[in-house]
C-alpha cells in the first residue's frame, strides 16, 4: 500500500478563514492550528493534511513583495517532506499573488493551488468548503508516482487554471476568476476531468530555485481617450522607476502623436522597460497590426502579447529583481517562461 501524500495547507489570510463569533456574530479570522477539527470533511479525504498560517492573517489588499517571498520560503522549506501545496489567499489580488509566486518558483515540481472564497467557510452558502476540498484533492491527484499537475495554479468554482493566466473578474460571483487566453487545466463535477493537452510538463532533473528578489519600482499606465500629457509625463519620470505595464486599447493600440510618442520614446531610452498589455481581458496585442500600435515596436516598447497585466506586473518583478542585462531582458520577456504568455 502506498502511504498517503503530504499536503500543506497554507493560510495567509481573506474571506475564506471567516467565521461567525458565537456571541457577538462578528467576522473573526479562524484559527487555522484547529483546521481538523473545525472542518471535519477534511480528515475523509484520502492525503494528510498539515497546516501553516500568517502570524497575522491579511486581507489581499495588504498584500506585497515581503508577503510573496514569506509564501514563497513558506514553500521551500516544506517542499521536500509534502507532495502538494494549497495556498489561502484573499481573492481580491490572487491573480497578482500567484503569478507572481509562478515566477518565483522555478524548476517547480510539484502542485500549487491557489484558492480563496467569496462567503467565509462559517457560512452556510460558502463557496469555500468546495473550493478547499477540491484544490487539496487535485495538490494530491498522483499518477504512476508523478503529480498530475506541477504547476503554480488557482482553483476556484469548478475550474483548475494556470495562476498566471487569470484576472479576477466578479466581485459577486462565485465564479469570480477568468483566464481568457488560455484554457482551464482541469473541471471538476461528478469528475475531476484534467485537460492534460494543457498542463505543463516539469523539468524533473532540475532542482527548485526560489527567486527571492523582486523589484517593486514598476507601476500600470493605464490609457484613457483624454489622457493628460502631463499625467503621462509625470509617470514615466518618477524617479527610479524600472518598469511600465502600458495598458493600451484592443491589440495594443496607443495614441499616435508626436507628444506621447517622443515621451515614450525619452523614457525608454534612459532605460525605462515598457511593456505593452491590451486593457481587453481576452485577445492579445499585436504590434504593427494598425498604425497606431506599429510605432511602439519601433522606439522599444515591449509586446507582452496575450499576457494579463497581473502576470505582466509579475514578470517585471521577477526580471528586474533578478537583474539581467538589457538584451535578455528583451530575450526573456519575450519567452514563455511559466506558460504565461502564448509563443505561436
Ligand atoms: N477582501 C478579501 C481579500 O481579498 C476578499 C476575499 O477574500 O475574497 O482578502
Amino acid at each position: 500500500m502506498t502511504s498517503k501524500r503530504k499536503i500543506l495547507l497554507i493560510y495567509t489570510g481573506g474571506t475564506i478563514g471567516m467565521v461567525k463569533d458565537h456571541e457577538s456574530k462578528a467576522l473573526k479570522a479562524f484559527d487555522f492550528s484547529q483546521i481538523l477539527e473545525n472542518i471535519p470533511e477534511l480528515k475523509q479525504l484520502d492525503c494528510d493534511i498539515t497546516s501553516l498560517s500568517f502570524d497575522e492573517p491579511i486581507d489581499s489588499s495588504n498584500m506585497n513583495t515581503q508577503y510573496y517571498v514569506q509564501i514563497a520560503e513558506m514553500i521551500e522549506q516544506n517542499y521536500e517532506q509534502h507532495d502538494g501545496f494549497v495556498v489561502l489567499t484573499g481573492s481580491d489580488t490572487m491573480s497578482y499573488i500567484s503569478s507572481a509566486i509562478s515566477f518565483m518558483l522555478e524548476y517547480l515540481t510539484k502542485p500549487v493551488i491557489f484558492t480563496g472564497s467569496q462567503l467565509p467557510i462559517g457560512y452556510l452558502r460558502t463557496d469555500a468548503k468546495e473550493n478547499l476540498i477540491t484544490s487539496i484533492e487535485i495538490a494530491s491527484a498522483y499518477e504512476d508516482g508523478l503529480p498530475v499537475v506541477s504547476e503554480v495554479c488557482l482553483y476556484f468554482e469548478y475550474k483548475l487554471y494556470r495562476a498566471n493566466r487569470t484576472t479576477k473578474l466578479s466581485a459577486e460571483q462565485f465564479e469570480a476568476f477568468t483566464s481568457m487566453n488560455y484554457p482551464p487545466l482541469a473541471e471538476s463535477g461528478v469528475h475531476l476531468n484534467f485537460n492534460q493537452d494543457f498542463i505543463e510538463v516539469p523539468t524533473f532533473d532540475k532542482k527548485l530555485i526560489v527567486r527571492k528578489n523582486l523589484c517593486s519600482d514598476i507601476a500600470i499606465l493605464k490609457l484613457f481617450p483624454g489622457i493628460s500629457l502631463d499625467v503621462v509625463k509625470s509617470i514615466l519620470t518618477i524617479s527610479n522607476l524600472k518598469g511600465i505595464v502600458m495598458e493600451t486599447y484592443g491589440a495594443g493600440n496607443a495614441p499616435n502623436n508626436k507628444e506621447f510618442i517622443d515621451l515614450l520614446s525619452n523614457a525608454i531610452s534612459k532605460g525605462l522597460y515598457v511593456v505593452n498589455v491590451t486593457q481587453c481581458v481576452g485577445g492579445s496585442v499585436l504590434s504593427g497590426h494598425y498604425e497606431t500600435s506599429s510605432f511602439l515596436k519601433n522606439i522599444g516598447v515591449l509586446d507582452a502579447k496575450d499576457m494579463t497585466t497581473e502576470s505582466a506586473i509579475a514578470k517585471l518583478m521577477y526580471l528586474l529583481g533578478v537583474g539581467v542585462e538589457k538584451d535578455k531582458f528583451t530575450h526573456y520577456f519575450n519567452q514563455s517562461l511559466r506558460g504565461e504568455i502564448t509563443i505561436k
